[in-house]
C-alpha cells in the first residue's frame, strides 16, 4: 500500500487543533489534519468564554473531603459515578497533591491565560472569524453573601496575578444586569474577559481558514503512531500516512498517543454538560457565571447556552442528561421568566490534567512529535496561544514562553 505524505500531520481537529492547523499553514507549511468529525467534539459544545482570569487552580485539600458526597449525589455540581472512583483514584490524590503548588499553577496559568483576548484578537481576525467575539466582560453573580464570601479566595488569585476586577453591589448590579432575579445581590465583574458567540461556528471558521490557506483535512481516525527514521508513521483507519513533523490535539483523547510517544500522562475527563435555548427570551450584557449553581450563563448568536458541572466517569460512560436537565432549573432562579422551550442537551469531555494545566511541549520519544492537549476548562480560551507556540516549536524558534510547568513528562515520579 502506498502512503499518504504530508510535511505536518495534525491529530484531532477542536479548538486547538484547528488552530495550530490554520496558524502553521498561514506561515507557509504543508499540513494535513486528521479528524473523522472535525469540530464537533468538545469545543463545539463549550460555553464559548474566553477567560483571562482563570489563574485560580481547582485543586485543593477540601475537594478529597468532598468525595463522599460526590458519590452520594449523581446531581451535584462536582459528582463522581461510583463505579468509577477506583480508577480515578490516582489522578485525585495528584489532584489533592497540586494543592501544595497552588501559587505556582496559578502563576503557569496566567502565563498563558491573561493575555487571551489579545491573542485572539489577533488571531482572529487573520483567520476571519473576529466577528464570532464579543468583548463583553464576564460577570460572577451570586446570591447570598456566604457564596460571594465563598469565592474570595479564587478572586484573590485573580487580583493577585492582575486582573482587573469590580465589585458590584445589589443597585449597581440591577443597573448591569436588570434581567437577573433580585434575590442576586453580590457580583464581581471582569472588564477584561470575552466569549465567542457561536463555538461551533468558530471552529468551522477555523476549519474554512486552514482549507483557504491551502490545508487538507483527511477524515479519518488515526490509530496508531511510530517514530521513524525521517519523522512519523501514522496508522488511519483508511491507510498508512508518512509525515515529517506531527502536532497531537487530540484533546481527551490524546493518552493513547502520547503513552506511544513515550508520555504517560495521567490524563482524565470532566465531563460537562449544557443546555441550549432557542428562544430564551432574555439578552444577557455579558457572559456570566452563576455562583451558586456554578455553571457558565452565555448569550450566543443561537440562544442562551447554559455550561458547566463536572462529573468524573470516564470516557464511555452514558451521559446523565438530567445534569444538562437540571441548569435549566438553576437557571430560572437567576433569570425568572426564562424561556426554555425546545431545550436542546449536550455533554463533552473537558481533558484534564491533575495539575489544570495543558501538556505543552515535545514528545519524549522523538522532537518530531508535539503535544499540545489537556486544556481541561480552557481549550477555547488557549486555543491562540497554543497555536503560536505549536508553530514556534516546528520552527524550532523559541516560544517566548517557559514550558517547563506544561512539560509531558512532569508527573513522571507520581506514578
Ligand atoms: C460544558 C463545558 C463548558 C466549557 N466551557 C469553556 C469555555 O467557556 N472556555 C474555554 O476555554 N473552554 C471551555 N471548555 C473546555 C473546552 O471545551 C476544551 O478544553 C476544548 O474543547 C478542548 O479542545 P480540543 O481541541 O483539545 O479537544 P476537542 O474539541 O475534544 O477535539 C478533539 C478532536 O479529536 C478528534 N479525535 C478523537 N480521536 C481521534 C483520533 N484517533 N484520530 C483523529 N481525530 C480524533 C475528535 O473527533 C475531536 O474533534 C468547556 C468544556 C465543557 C465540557
Amino acid at each position: 500500500m502506498t502512503a499518504g505524505r504530508a510535511a505536518i500531520a495534525i491529530a484531532g481537529g477542536g479548538v486547538v487543533g484547528l488552530s495550530c492547523a490554520f496558524a502553521l499553514a498561514a506561515r507557509g507549511h504543508e499540513v494535513a489534519l486528521f479528524d473523522p468529525t472535525p469540530g464537533r467534539g468538545t469545543s463545539w459544545g463549550n460555553a464559548g468564554g474566553i477567560t483571562p482570569g482563570w489563574v485560580s487552580p481547582l485543586a485543593n485539600y477540601s475537594t478529597l473531603c468532598a468525595v463522599p458526597s460526590m458519590l452520594r449525589d449523581p446531581l451535584s455540581p462536582l459528582a463522581i459515578r461510583p463505579g468509577y472512583l477506583p480508577a480515578l483514584l490516582p489522578w485525585l490524590l495528584r489532584f489533592a497533591l497540586s494543592a501544595r503548588r497552588a501559587e505556582d499553577m496559578s502563576k503557569a496559568l496566567a502565563a498563558l491565560t491573561l493575555t487571551s483576548m489579545e491573542d485572539w484578537r489577533d488571531f482572529a481576525s487573520e483567520a476571519g472569524v473576529d466577528h464570532l467575539i464579543r468583548a463583553q466582560g464576564l460577570l460572577y453573580v451570586y446570591a447570598s453573601r456566604a457564596s460571594r464570601d465563598g469565592a474570595e479566595a479564587a478572586h484573590a488569585f485573580r487580583r493577585r496575578r492582575g486582573v482587573t476586577l469590580e465589585e458590584f453591589d445589589a443597585a449597581s448590579l440591577r443597573r448591569f444586569a436588570p434581567m437577573l432575579s433580585e434575590s442576586y445581590r453580590h457580583a464581581v465583574y471582569a472588564p477584561g474577559a470575552g466569549h465567542f458567540a457561536d463555538p461551533g461556528a468558530l471552529c468551522d471558521g477555523l476549519a474554512a481558514a486552514f482549507l483557504a490557506k491551502g490545508g487538507r483535512i483527511e477524515r479519518t481516525k488515526i490509530v496508531d503512531v511510530a517514530p521513524i527514521s525521517d519523522g512519523i508513521a501514522l496508522v488511519t483507519e483508511t491507510g498508512l500516512f508518512h509525515a515529517k513533523q506531527f502536532v497531537v490535539t487530540l484533546g481527551a483523547h490524546s493518552q493513547t498517543l502520547a503513552t506511544k510517544l513515550g508520555a504517560r500522562v495521567p490524563l482524565d475527563v470532566e465531563r460537562g454538560y449544557h443546555a441550549h435555548l432557542p428562544s430564551p427570551g432574555v439578552e444577557l450584557p455579558a457572559q456570566m457565571i452563576d455562583g451558586e449553581g456554578k455553571y457558565a450563563v452565555t448569550s450566543m448568536n443561537t440562544g442562551l447556552r447554559l455550561a458547566g458541572t463536572v462529573e468524573f466517569a470516564g470516557l464511555d460512560a452514558a451521559p446523565d442528561m438530567r445534569r444538562a436537565e437540571m441548569l435549566i432549573g438553576n437557571a430560572r432562579a437567576l433569570l425568572p421568566g426564562l424561556n426554555a422551550n425546545d431545550a436542546t442537551y449536550w455533554m463533552g469531555f473537558r481533558p484534564s490534567l491533575p495539575d489544570g494545566l495543558p501538556v505543552l511541549g515535545r514528545s519524549p520519544a522523538t522532537p518530531k512529535a508535539i503535544f499540545a492537549f489537556g486544556h481541561a476548562h480552557l481549550g477555547t480560551t488557549l486555543a491562540a496561544i497554543t497555536a503560536k507556540i505549536v508553530v514556534a516549536l516546528i520552527e524550532d524558534r523559541e516560544p517566548g514562553i517557559d514550558l517547563r510547568p506544561y512539560d509531558p513528562l512532569r508527573f513522571r515520579h507520581w506514578f
